[in-house]
């Protein structure tokens, strides 16, 4: 329930002056649809303005001219500047338009008149000259020239100007509102108040205010990240609530333990630890088993689902390709069975018949482990008494199918127990936007008998090099991976690209050489995959679409073309394919021509280290502010005063403020309560961003 105090600023934005049906579709690409969304667009930048003369302007500088007014010039042929020569007592000012109308110039200046004019200062020949001037006023009204202007986005048809006079009429709707944040730490952090940050934020003193550590724009990034994390954290709790299957380990588990080629690494036994308290606590588990490829995640999961099975429920797999499903099915499926425990597998390939007999198995609870593909959450899959849903690679899965999956479970016997695993080591703060209503279990420590793989970075001049020490090492019977990127601007000639590279190598290496790319139909593209694997083919030419978890522990060679053009985390993930058997093995990033020095730095912390976090950091530091990950395209949350980067130690310190208070006050009753619900309102996150559900 929205509080009514916040209805001026959940009016329409088309209730402001000024926005009627030319303005409304503008404002509402550039800011929202509501008066709170023009409220809060923060300007870009800001215009400084200085008092000068025609002898003194700096170039490049904006300066304010007291001239008077000499000649107007028409443009001679049309296309030509219209221009207007006016003077101060050290010289001229020229003052150019490019496609003006005389009539209206010479309103604004009529000669011999005293004018204050303001612009950027050019110099042309030693002469002061004006570009399309941002103020004419006359000399009574030069109050009307800001010292200092807040420049706003714009859009055509739309100017910063107007936007300003917008987010100032936007600011008298934004009421004095009860102090949200904890007392002392507003006091140690030296913020404002939330409306004196707002009326800052739309009249900065200087570029300063703009800064992501100006105390305004801390404040409100804060206010922000804060609202998010209570969102989540309520979810939490949501989820925490919602009684669950209580399972714990049982004989089927030890059997299980029993049947693995292995035994567990430290990293492992600890996530099973924490997975198998919060499976046996009552309420639903919502945990993110988080480890780079190769750290065994598979086995974790594989024990939690015996001790589902111990316990009488059965358990869902899910992986977002068929190959993958395969894959977990053909070596999950005889431990399972030498622990007692039938399992089938559901993909979109199976035969109707097959199909039948699977789906009856799960519904009559005769089978109680399903593997498989998005052809799990289907209608006409049904359990007998679903209690543990576990989704691999996560990342490549909507919100919506996790829950369709989830929702196969039968309300009388409870919640269904989440486990989600991601090969993506992404930073603590990120973790935190993205998953910030999970718990975390991280594999840090790489099974034994791995072996380092050697990375080396090279121009891509020496491919010819690269691909006699290709085929030295084919011929003792290794395997490669070589990627062609998504590079052009058309798919098409990308895949021209990658169909001329296999064609090369064929010719050269004289072997067969497989291509997989997205355009292949699914079918024809796992083939060729499935061959790679089974050792029919040495070489896989791919695109991208091998980065989701196969696992070739023959393929020991990883060549990546136009390394450059991917992120770090890409990269790692792509490195990760190799390096899985006893084979010593490498990867060779190939990079354009020119290699900047961001990016050779950023490659160069491949060629350092293999650790998935390491990296991860890494990148994040390198790439910046913005949205350089293209967080937004990727289910972030789209912030519009919080930079993950650059307020990364708030997001940490807002993510512990949100549990704080909803472990000491759950419903939000006490005052600050009240008004932590009145900021949870202002940001809205659970109707605003369906994307986080
Ligand atoms: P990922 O985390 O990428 O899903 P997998 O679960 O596929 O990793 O495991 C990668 C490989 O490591 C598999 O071949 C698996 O059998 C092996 N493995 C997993 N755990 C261990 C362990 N504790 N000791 C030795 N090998 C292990
Ligand atoms: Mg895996």
């Amino acid at each position: 329930m929205r509080p009514q105090i916040l209805f001026p600023l959940f009016a329409e934005a088309t209730s402001l002056k000024g926005v009627g049906a030319k303005v409304a579709p503008l404002i509402q690409k550039l800011a929202g649809p509501l008066v709170r969304d023009v409220l809060f667009l923060s300007p870009s930048g800001v215009i400084t303005r200085r008092r000068t003369n025609a002898a003194e302007a700096v170039d490049g500088e904006v300066g304010v001219f007291d001239v008077v007014v000499d000649r107007l010039f028409v443009p001679s042929r049309p296309g030509a500047p219209l221009k207007v020569r006016a003077s101060d007592d050290t010289g001229y000012v020229h003052l150019v338009w490019f496609g003006g109308s005389p009539q209206h110039i010479d309103r604004q200046l009529p000669r011999g008149e005293r004018r204050l004019v303001s612009g950027k200062v050019e110099r042309f020949n030693g002469e002061v000259q004006i570009l399309h001037p941002d103020w004419i006023v006359p000399l009574d009204k030069g109050e009307e020239i800001p010292t200092v202007e807040p420049v706003y986005p714009a859009t055509a048809g739309l100017t910063s100007r107007v936007v300003r006079k917008l987010a100032l009429q936007a600011l008298t709707a934004a009421p004095e509102l009860a102090e949200w944040q904890d007392p002392a730490w507003l006091s140690k952090q030296n913020w404002p108040g939330w409306r004196p940050a707002l009326e800052a934020l739309h009249a900065p003193t200087g570029e300063r205010d703009l800064e992501p550590d100006a105390p305004i724009r801390q404040r409100l990034a804060y206010d922000e990240l804060f609202a998010h994390q209570l969102a989540l954290a309520r979810r939490r709790r949501a989820r925490q609530i919602t009684p669950a299957p209580v399972i714990r380990p049982g004989l089927a588990s030890d059997a299980l333990m029993a049947a693995l080629p292995f035994t567990l690494t430290g990293a492992q036994g600890q996530a099973v630890a924490e997975i198998r308290a919060d499976l046996a606590g009552g309420e639903q588990m919502g945990r993110l088993l988080q480890g780079d490829v190769g750290s065994g995640k598979t086995a974790v999961a594989a024990l939690a689902m015996a001790d589902a099975a111990s316990s009488g429920f059965q358990a869902a797999l899910m992986a977002p390709t068929e190959i993958l499903a395969r894959q977990h099915y053909q070596r999950l499926s005889p431990m399972l069975e030498a622990a007692g425990i039938a399992s089938v597998l559901l993909t979109g390939r199976d035969t109707t018949a097959e199909r039948r007999e699977r789906l009856d198995a799960l519904a009559t609870g005769r089978a109680q482990v399903a593997i498989g593909t998005h052809a799990l959450f289907q209608d006409a899959v049904r359990f007998d008494r679903l209690g543990l849903a576990v989704i691999d690679e996560q990342h490549r899965f909507g919100v919506n199918e996790r829950q369709r999956l989830q929702a196969k479970g039968d309300p009388r016997v409870g919640g269904v127990h989440l486990l989600t695993m991601s090969a993506t080591p992404i930073p603590r703060t990120l973790e935190l936007t993205q998953y910030g209503e999970l718990e975390v279990s991280r594999l840090m420590e790489k099974p034994p008998g791995r072996t380092p793989v050697a990375t080396a970075v090279l121009p891509g001049s020496r491919i010819g090099e690269v691909a006699k020490r290709l085929k030295a090492a084919i011929e003792g019977g290794a395997q490669a991976y070589w990627i062609c990127p998504l590079v052009a601007e058309s798919e098409a000639t990308d895949l021209a690209a990658a169909e001329a590279r296999a064609e090369d190598l064929r010719r050269i290496l004289q072997v067969e050489v497989g291509l997989a790319h997205g355009q292949m139909p699914g079918a024809r593209r796992e083939a060729v995959m499935a061959d790679f694997a089974d050792g029919r083919i040495p070489i896989l030419v791919a695109t991208t679409v091998v980065e989701v978890g196969v696992d070739v522990p023959n393929a020991s060679i990883m060549v990546i073309e136009h390394a450059d053009r991917f992120g770090l985390a890409q990269l790692h993930q792509l490195r990760g394919r190799v390096g899985r058997g006893a084979k010593a093995s490498a990867c060779i990033l190939l990079y354009g021509d020119t290699l900047g020095e961001t990016a050779k730095e950023r490659l160069e912390t491949l060629r350092r280290t293999e650790d998935g976090f390491e990296i991860a950091e890494e990148d994040f530091r390198l790439r910046g502010g913005g949205d350089p990950l293209g967080l937004k395209q990727s289910g972030f949350p789209a912030y519009r005063f919080a930079d993950p980067i650059r307020h990364r130690s708030l997001m940490l310190a807002a993510a512990d403020d949100a549990r704080l208070i909803l472990g000491r006050d759950p419903d939000l009753l006490s005052p600050r309560g009240e008004a932590v619900k009145t900021l949870e309102a202002l940001f809205d996150w659970r109707n605003d961003r369906p994307g986080l559900d």
